[in-house]
């Protein structure tokens, strides 16, 4: 299991195939099984570098995450996962609050729309932490007091649950799936909170398939397009 944030954590379920079942798939097509990673290596190569992904949704893997609920809306927009998560109307939510560290309370970037910019001063900051902190436990003593005293249904009490609050849910996708939602959360530009969580993800990956995760780094995440005009005008095209 991989802690994260304040309450969170990443935990690796299950996962089927190794490197060697993306070269066998990709061998069907001429019969031929994996031949050592002498000659396959470069075979693996091809297929990352040249696009030929099909042999790479042979493998699956599957996580448990526990997150801020408004993690979790960033991370089911990748809709090629298979999603469960924690029902608020079979269950009570868990009484865990997510509640950024001083460092983490930043001012709106100036320059980017999405962004934080630079850090508040630290007694704004706390000021700010507090607030949040005790709206959180007083709309979660609301939520269990309709519950134990008004006898609210489970489904009614949880309508005023805040995004910071902590979800459950397990989440399985294959290796090409995986990589893709990695190539958008890993970056700077994808806020910091999924970006932790993209970090674990992406630790169990390069432990179980390191080659691909090598690939991956090297054509994807460490690579540079350049446009059309971009391309002409360094002379490339
Ligand atoms: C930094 C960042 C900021 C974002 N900001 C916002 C935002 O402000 N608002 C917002 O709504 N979303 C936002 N998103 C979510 C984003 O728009 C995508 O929904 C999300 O990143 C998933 O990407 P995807 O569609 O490629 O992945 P997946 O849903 O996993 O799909 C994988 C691939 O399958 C194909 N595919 C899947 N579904 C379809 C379909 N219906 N039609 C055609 N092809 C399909 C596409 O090729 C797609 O790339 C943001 C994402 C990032 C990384």
């Amino acid at each position: 299991m991989i802690p994260l944030l304040d309450h969170g954590y990443v935990k690796l379920i299950g996962h089927y195939g190794t490197e060697e079942t993306v070269i066998e798939s990709a061998r069907m097509s001429t019969g031929k099984g994996f031949e050592g990673w002498d000659k396959d290596a470069r075979l693996l190569e091809f297929l990352y570098r040249n696009g030929h992904m099909s042999p790479f949704e042979m493998c699956d893997l599957t996580v448990e995450v526990q997150s801020p609920i408004f993690v979790v809306r960033e991370w089911q927009r990748h809709r090629t996962f298979s999603y469960n998560e924690l029902s608020a109307r079979y269950a009570r939510m868990p009484d865990l609050h997510y509640v950024p560290t001083k460092e983490r309370v930043a001012k709106q970037s100036s320059t980017n729309k999405q962004s934080s910019g630079g850090a508040l001063c630290e007694t704004e900051a706390n000021e700010f932490r507090a607030a949040i902190q005790e709206q959180q436990e007083r709309i979660y003593e609301y939520y269990t007091d309709a519950m134990n005293h008004l006898g609210v249904a489970r489904e009614i009490a949880r309508i005023n649950t805040p995004v910071s609050r902590y979800t459950r849910m397990r989440v399985k996708g294959n290796l090409r799936n995986w990589l893709q939602f990695l190539a958008l959360r890993l970056p700077e530009n994808a806020q910091y909170e999924i970006r932790v969580y993209a970090e674990a993800v992406a630790s169990i990956v390069k432990e179980l398939w390191p080659r691909t995760y090598e690939l991956f780094e090297e054509w994807t995440l460490g690579a540079v397009t350049l446009s059309r005009s971009e391309a002409r005008k360094i002379g490339l095209s």
